[in-house]
C-alpha cells in the first residue's frame, strides 16, 4: 500500500474541517463556548467528553484521556 506523503498530510490537517469528519461519523457535536462537545467513539461515553476546538482544529477526550487532530 502506498504511503500518504507528508506533505498530503499536512495539507489535510490544514484543510479538513475535525468537526465535520466527526460529524460525518454520526457523532452529535454542541457548542460550549468556543469548543463543541460530543460524545466520544471510543470509549463509552455518556457524558460528552469528547471536546473539539475548531480554532486549532483539535480534539481532546476528557474520559478516557485520548486526544489528536484530523488523522488522528
Ligand atoms: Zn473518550
Amino acid at each position: 500500500m502506498p504511503r500518504i506523503p507528508e506533505s498530503e498530510l499536512e495539507h489535510l490537517k490544514a484543510e479538513v474541517a475535525l468537526e465535520r469528519l466527526i460529524e460525518a461519523r454520526g457523532i452529535v457535536l454542541k457548542p460550549r463556548g468556543a469548543d463543541l462537545v460530543g460524545l466520544c467513539p471510543f470509549h463509552a461515553d455518556r457524558e460528552s467528553s469528547l471536546v473539539v476546538t475548531p480554532a486549532k482544529n483539535l480534539w481532546h477526550c476528557f474520559g478516557c484521556g485520548l486526544s489528536g487532530g484530523v488523522i488522528d
